[in-house]
């Protein structure tokens, strides 16, 4: 089969937990392999086993002087065109704070004083065919300057700054986004 005649089948197929995508085990290619819920999926021939576990992202809320939150226009999918926060998955060995910190840098080229924990939520990342699961941390985060703010374009269509109150449910890019833009509310 060539590739191209795999893709109407891959676009057909909807986003399935990473484990549900095992055909064999990846050890020793037994197709003798069994998945329990989306926890693991284990070889009865060899005996691996490999656990799922959600990854974790992290992201910043960023109020200016006016109290208006800082959102990126979503450049690429999932989300494509809506509101996200910078922020993104850690990197392996990496704090929650340092992921916050380095991805305001690089999406939009702020340097972040000082973040805090505000909450947590579960959520879904739905990518190539491929739903994970995340957990989706949020810090409230400070800046000293905007002066320096531009968008890395290849994943930032803009950057604008809204009050939350104002902006659509449906123009959250992730429902943890939209849970935590709820409890802010909540509490202000
Ligand atoms: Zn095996």
């Amino acid at each position: 089969m060539q590739c191209a005649d795999l893709v109407p089948f891959l676009t057909f197929v909807s986003e399935k937990p990473v484990l549900e995508h095992f055909n064999f085990c990846p050890s020793c290619g037994s197709n003798l392999i069994s998945l329990d819920s989306e926890i693991r999926v284990h070889c009865d021939d060899c005996s691996f086993t490999l656990y799922s576990n959600p990854t974790c992202s992290a992201g910043a809320l960023i109020f200016d002087d006016a109290g208006r939150l800082l959102v990126v226009e979503r450049a690429n999918d999932p989300s494509k065109g809506k509101y996200g926060i910078p922020g993104g998955f850690t990197d392996l060995g990496e704090r929650l704070e340092e992921v916050v910190i380095r991805e305001a840098k690089e999406e939009v080229n702020l340097a972040l004083d000082s973040v805090t924990f505000f909450a947590s939520f579960p959520n879904t990342y739905r990518h190539r065919n491929v739903a994970y699961a995340v957990t989706d941390t949020y810090f409230l985060a400070k800046v000293a300057s905007f002066d320096a703010i531009s968008p890395q374009e290849s994943e930032v269509a803009g950057i604008q700054f809204v009050d939350p109150k104002t902006v659509p449910q449906e123009q959250w890019a992730f429902d943890s986004l939209r849970q935590a833009i709820a409890l802010l509310l909540s509490e202000q």
